[in-house]
């Protein structure tokens, strides 16, 4: 991640600020025209601390008299605003900025110092730009899927003809969609090379980032690479390395594409089920793509990482005759 990115990011967040807080000016200004004894009441309130500084620098006898004088003069203030305000039927919060993100505020942070999460997802979607997937998106969507490129004769021992089982793949996939933010789903694509598998996957991400949710799509190979860059090179790792790392689990649904072709060994696998298993526990969605077979599956990786894919997600098998060069 380079630093120009976060900077596009804080120029964002401080024109939604500035816009919020011009727009909060102007209804102001429409109120104390229409209203002047509302100007007059704010702009004595908010004389009241100076006021009631001096009270205390000038050290009268009767200091507690003066600033419960003062005290009942704010009040009274106050009051009449208030009832400016129902005569009017103006709402209470009429004036308050209006931010975007009731979190942050639209500062990016969290009162607790956090990255908000409204700041992770624009990391994402800048990383999503960046990556050459959104020119791809734009020719692979649902709207773009055809159907008919799929055989409709019966493949070998198959039940459902490839068109038919790319009909249940669809419905699945547009359901996965769908009922994203209610279901947990989670789905496992596998099957030869050519299938479609990457397309599905594209028109699942073009979907769900055009309802804001925040997709990061990896291959196996390139996921354990951040990995292994964030675990063994913590001195030199880059920032867009470290972020990359924690958006693996952060984002909303992340898309394992063509896993089985990376250089495995037990490390990469306890990593796997680390990832599948920490994204379950906090609800967060995830895609594997394979061209493994489910047997395949079980002799690459760990019965605890087999048995918690094939327990917590949907198997859908890709199958027919390759169609690249259709
Ligand atoms: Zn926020």
């Amino acid at each position: 991640m380079n630093k120009q990115i976060i900077e596009n990011i804080m120029t964002e967040y401080n024109k939604k600020r500035l816009k919020a807080s011009h727009e909060a000016d102007l209804k102001r200004e429409k109120l104390y025209r229409d209203l002047p004894r509302l100007a007059e009441i704010d702009k004595e309130l908010s004389l009241s601390s100076i006021k009631l500084s001096k009270i205390y620098l000038s050290g009268p006898e009767d200091l507690d008299v003066q600033v419960d004088k003062l005290k009942q003069e704010i009040d009274d203030l106050k009051r009449e605003r208030q009832a400016i305000y129902r005569q009017n039927k103006i709402p209470d919060n009429y004036l308050d900025l209006e931010c975007e993100c009731k979190k942050c505020r639209d500062t990016g942070y969290t009162p607790d110092g956090k990255r908000c999460t409204c700041f992770n997802r624009q990391i994402i979607n800048y990383l999503f730009q960046m990556s050459n997937m959104v020119n791809m998106l734009e020719k692979e969507n649902f709207n773009t899927f055809d159907i008919n490129i799929f055989s409709n004769e019966q493949y070998k021992n198959e039940k459902l003809t490839p068109r038919q089982n790319m009909y249940y793949v669809l419905e699945i996939s547009e359901d996965f969609c769908n009922n994203f933010h209610t279901s947990n789903m989670n789905l496992l694509f596998y099957g030869g090379t050519g299938l479609g598998k990457t397309f599905m996957c594209n028109c699942i991400a073009n979907e769900l980032l055009s309802k804001e949710v925040s997709v990061l799509y990896q291959t196996a190979f390139s996921l354990f690479e951040i990995i292994e860059n964030h675990k063994f090179n913590k001195l030199n790792e880059s920032e867009e390395n470290r972020i990359n790392y924690n958006m693996i689990f952060e984002c909303d649904l992340l898309i394992i594409d063509d896993l089985g072709t990376e250089v495995g060994n037990s490390f990469t696998n306890a990593e796997l089920f680390n990832i599948i298993n920490e994204r379950m526990i906090n609800e967060k969605k995830t895609i594997i793509s394979t061209n493994l077979s489910l047997e395949q599956l079980r002799d690459t990786y760990s019965d605890r990482i087999t048995s918690r894919v094939l327990n917590n997600f949907i198997p859908l098998k890709f199958y027919g005759k390759d169609l690249r060069f259709k």
